[in-house]
C-alpha cells in the first residue's frame, strides 16, 4: 500500500501533483483543504467552528483537523493507498499521523521564497482588481497568514521527515509535466496502473 503525503507553500501544485499521482496509480487523493470547504458549502456544524478561522487564513486548532483526518482514513476506501494533501501541517499531527499509520513518503514541493512572494502578490493584485475571488481566504490579509503559518509551523517539519529518511524533496518550479515525472521516478512509482473497472 503506498501512503504518501504532500507538503509545500501555497501555490506549489499540491492539488495538481495529487491529483495525477491518484489518477495513474489509482489512489486516493485526501485534501483536508477541500473536506473544509465542503463543510463550509453545506454549512455543517463543524463549518460553524472553522469559518471565521479559514477565511482568516490561520490553521485550524489540532484537535479539529485531527478528528477530520481520522475519520476520513477509517472509512478505508482505497485499492492501493492514499495521498495526503495539506496533512500534516504542525507537529503535533504530524506525530498523531506517524502514530497510526505507517507512512511512505513525504513529498516536499519546493519553490523559491521570492516566487512564493510574487504568487501571493499576484493573487492578491488579481483579487483587488476584480473585486472578487474563488476562494474567501483569497484575501490578502489571509493569503499572507497562511503564508505565515506555513512558514512557523509547517516548514520545521522539513526537518522531523528527513530525520525519519522518508523526506522526498522536489524542485516544484519547473513545468507540471516535469515535476510529476520527478515525483514518479523519486517514489519508484514506475508505470501507471490500470484501474479496477467500476462494479
Ligand atoms: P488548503 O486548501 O490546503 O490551503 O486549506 C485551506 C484552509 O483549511 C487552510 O488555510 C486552513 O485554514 C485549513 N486547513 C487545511 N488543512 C489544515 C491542516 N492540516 N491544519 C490546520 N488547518 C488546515
Amino acid at each position: 500500500m503506498d501512503k504518501f503525503i504532500l507538503i509545500g507553500p501555497q501555490g506549489s501544485g499540491k492539488g495538481t501533483q495529487s491529483q495525477m499521482i491518484c489518477q495513474d496509480f489509482d489512489c486516493v487523493h485526501i485534501s483536508i483543504g477541500d473536506i473544509f470547504r465542503w463543510n463550509l458549502a453545506n454549512h455543517t456544524k463543524l463549518a460553524a467552528r472553522v469559518t471565521r478561522i479559514m477565511n482568516e487564513g490561520r490553521l485550524v486548532p489540532d484537535e479539529i483537523v485531527e478528528e477530520v483526518v481520522r475519520k476520513r482514513l477509517e472509512e478505508h476506501d482505497w485499492n492501493y493507498g492514499f495521498v495526503l494533501d495539506g496533512f500534516p501541517r504542525t507537529r503535533s499531527q504530524a506525530e498523531y499521523l506517524f502514530e497510526g499509520w505507517n507512512l511512505d513518503r513525504a513529498i516536499y514541493l519546493e519553490i523559491p521564497d521570492e516566487v512564493v512572494y510574487e504568487r501571493v502578490a499576484t493573487r492578491v493584485a488579481q483579487g483587488q482588481a476584480q473585486g472578487f475571488t474563488k476562494r474567501a481566504d483569497d484575501n490578502p490579509e489571509a493569503l499572507k497568514m497562511r503564508l505565515k503559518e506555513y512558514y512557523e509551523k509547517t516548514m520545521p517539519l522539513l526537518d522531523l521527515f528527513e530525520r525519519k529518511n522518508m523526506l522526498l524533496r522536489i524542485n516544484a518550479y519547473r513545468a507540471i509535466p516535469d515535476v510529476y515525472a520527478d515525483i514518479r521516478k523519486g517514489l519508484g512509482l514506475g508505470e501507471p496502473r490500470k484501474k479496477a473497472p467500476a462494479a
